[in-house]
């Protein structure tokens, strides 16, 4: 049986792109109160920097912590479930969750032992298709329409105090897994890159962009959530692939 500390442990908050320095140091705020340490920052414009850590008011340890990565999948590796904050539907629709839903998944997820990460955008431009593609949901705070963006780390805040009242209310029974955990996010990564190599070889394109089948195939295997042993067998399947065409190419010569 996990601790509610140990799951708050397995719980981080990734923040990407971020503008305001500012809005770091409230996120840094936003996620103790709450019992949680782990701050990811990707690609941050600003930090470190006074403004962060006069706003974290007291909150420096959080700050001195934080992971800074160049991109968005390094700063989840590990995770098993990545769930994007988003107040907008975008391209590529994911499985949309409450603030709710969310914190109940993931509870569920760091009590078996899983890591999780929670993916916030930039304050202008939110997260891009390509940063939603990478989550396995999409968190929605059902804000009103015509007026629906929080600010940044008031969105951390409401995330996190819906996360610690999971962790306050039930830990689930079932804190050893009944299944494999699904492949962290690097694994995943390693496997679109391979798949999408694949599809040039055997020309599936045929001069047409390659974006948006990427993103749709990404999305179908975010959704199956393929644990290590499954992914492992996809890449055989594809380095066969890449072999056949490879030999076709050959006798073409
Ligand atoms: N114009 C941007 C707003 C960015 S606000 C957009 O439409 O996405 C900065 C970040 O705060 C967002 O990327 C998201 O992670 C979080 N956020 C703000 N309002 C939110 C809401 N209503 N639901 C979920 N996340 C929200």
């Amino acid at each position: 049986m996990s601790t509610a500390h140990e799951i708050a442990a397995r719980i981080r908050h990734v923040l990407v792109r971020t503008s305001h320095p500012g809005n770091i140091g409230s996120a840094a705020r936003a996620i103790r109160t709450m019992g949680f340490e782990r701050l990811e920052l990707v690609a941050p414009a600003r930090f470190p920097d006074p403004q962060a850590s006069a706003l974290a008011a007291g909150a420096d340890e959080v700050l001195d912590r934080a992971g800074i990565h160049a991109g968005l999948i390094e700063s989840l590796a590990g995770s098993n479930l990545v769930l994007g904050l988003s107040a907008r539907r975008r391209g590529v629709t994911l499985a949309e969750l409450s603030p709710r839903e969310a914190a109940q998944q993931a509870l569920v997820a760091a009590a078996s032992g899983q890591q999780v990460a929670l993916v916030f955008g930039n304050e202008r431009s939110g997260l891009e298709n390509e940063e939603l593609a990478r989550c396995h949901a999409m968190v929605r705070i059902p804000s009103v329409d015509d007026f629906s963006s929080l600010n940044l780390s008031q969105a951390v805040q409401v995330m996190a105090y819906e996360l610690r009242m999971a962790i306050l209310g039930e830990i689930p029974e079932a804190s050893l897994p009944e299944h494999e955990p699904p492949a962290d996010a690097v694994q995943m990564e390693r496997f679109y890159e391979h798949l999408a190599q694949t599809l040039d070889d055997i020309d599936f394109h045929k001069g047409r962009t390659a974006t948006t089948i990427l993103l749709r195939l990404r999305k179908l295997y975010q959704r199956a959530q393929p644990d290590e042993r499954e992914l492992r067998v996809l890449h055989g399947i594809l380095a066969d692939t890449q072999r056949m065409a490879g030999l076709v190419r050959d006798k073409g010569k």
